[in-house]
């Protein structure tokens, strides 16, 4: 291990074959923390190279089990998403997707910084369990063709270890650390194809284009090297996504946009993504075919259907799609009003998420309890007018003092001015194994423009 690090530490790169002995060893608790934690840092600072990241994938994956092949033989399409404030996004395309004959095997992860995770969003429905056994997803992606979950002990194991101790030395932010723990979970699913979100902007775990653009590439190489096609949408988290920001909230917005009155944004974005793991799975589709079908499958009610039948197979009930009022309502709910006439420049995203964690919907800690009522509805957008004392978004807290922090943070949050700031388009750029596209009209223009509000909140 000392030689491993001190390699590490000199710039040099460890092989294919000392990857997996040091991650069979890791597993097995014959390697120390402090030792592991010496490597990332030195794999953090010098980087690992395509070998090496593709090495630390398989050693990652060989770690555990995997989905293994259907019984049913639908075609298997997964989505990942590197997260952002108000993306609710998988709620609604893991249903849908699944509605139209693909099997959607989704593998999330929790809330941890500003960012929510989609777990928490699905715990927000009363009884819904995301710790499904390995054996229950296998036999429920196979009945219903959908199954929402955690990464379970049994998938990549290594990766499940490696990531708490990177969580606690400041060495996540790796591009090839994060490729390659990402895509040893994806790989593990036996997927035929995999769509990647990744979002750029203020609010954005990597923010720059650039940064979003490499990891991109990467995990679309890792993809192709073990036969697993991967397509990426660079996407916008310069603001939030949708309305809602917070996990109950969210979870009423994606019902919305599986019945018909999501936010538009929310909803192009699903589609486009949506339309991609079409693709993904039958290949011969055009794209106009992919789009109808998904926007069949809103209108028809089969998507929200789809939603219910996994809601109920996994504990939650299921009535919560007719009846949002059963999620967990918070106490107190006030309006934030505009401090003054003008413009909204920014609805700051990282403000926001970082807002929600202040009011209890978030986590500091992995192990922090989280409170599903609590979240903010934001009325406007960057490049909205507004009246002084015009209502911009609603707080919904736990008490009188979350009622205080809501409006402090949001005060932070939105900015109203003069001139509107120039916003990222909602999808910039399609990397794939030809290379990365920018995102033009003939592409985007396959993605529906839909009205609709945020409910009734
Ligand atoms: N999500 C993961 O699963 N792994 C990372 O390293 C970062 C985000």
């Amino acid at each position: 291990m000392l030689r491993l690090i001190e390699r590490k530490r000199n710039g040099e790169s460890i092989a294919p074959d000392e990857w997996q002995a040091l991650m069979t060893a890791y597993v097995a608790g014959r390697v120390v923390d402090y030792q592991m934690a010496a490597l990332l840092m030195a794999a953090f600072l010098n980087g690992l190279d395509r070998r090496e990241a593709s090495a630390l994938t398989d050693a990652m994956l060989a770690s555990g089990a995997s989905f293994g092949a259907t019984s049913t033989g639908a075609r298997r399409v997964d989505k990942h998403s590197t997260g952002g404030v108000g993306d609710k996004v998988s709620l609604v395309l893991a249903p849908l997707v699944s509605a139209v004959g693909i099997a959607v095997p989704m593998m999330s992860g929790r809330g941890l910084g500003h960012t929510g995770g989609t777990l928490d969003k699905l715990e927000s429905v009363p009884g819904f369990r995301t710790d499904l056994s390995l054996v229950r997803a296998r036999e429920q992606l196979d009945r219903i063709g959908c199954v929402l979950i955690g990464q379970t002990p049994e998938i990549a194991p290594a990766d499940r270890k490696l990531y708490a101790l990177r969580d606690a030395t400041a060495t996540v932010e790796s591009i090839p650390l994060i490729a390659a723990s990402i895509m040893s979970k994806k790989l593990a699913e036996d997927l035929h194809g995999l769509v990647l979100d990744i979002k750029r902007g203020s609010g954005a775990f990597l923010p720059d284009l650039p940064r979003g653009l490499e990891l991109a590439e990467l995990m679309v190489a890792l993809g192709a090297e073990h036969g697993l096609p991967v397509v990426a949408l660079m996407t916008a988290m310069d603001r939030p996504l949708g309305r809602a920001c917070g996990n109950a909230l969210e979870v009423e917005e994606a019902i919305h946009a599986l019945t018909g009155d999501g936010p538009d944004d929310l909803v192009e974005l699903t589609l486009a993504l949506g339309v991609e793991m079409v693709l993904l799975a039958h290949p011969t589709t055009t794209r106009a075919e992919a789009r109808a079908l998904l926007t069949g499958a809103l209108a028809s009610g089969a998507a929200a259907r789809k939603f219910q039948d996994v809601i109920e197979a996994q504990g939650g009930n299921p009535s919560v799609v007719d009846d949002p009022s059963v999620l967990p309502q918070a106490a107190e709910c006030e309006l934030f009003v505009a401090p003054r006439a003008g413009i909204v420049t920014r609805v700051e995203p990282h403000r926001i998420g970082r807002g929600v964690v202040e009011l209890g919907g978030g986590r500091t800690r992995v192990d922090d309890p989280i409170d599903h009522s609590v979240g903010y509805i934001i009325g406007v957008r960057p490049g909205d007018r507004v009246e002084a004392g015009e209502p911009l978004a609603t707080i919904f807290a736990r008490d009188e003092p979350g009622v205080t922090a809501g409006r402090a943070a949001l005060r932070a949050a939105i900015i109203v001015g003069e001139e509107a700031d120039a916003v990222l388009p909602l999808i910039s750029h399609r990397v794939t194994a030809a290379g990365v596209v920018s995102w033009g009209t003939e592409l985007a223009g396959m993605v529906t423009q839909r009205g609709g509000g945020v409910g009734n909140r």
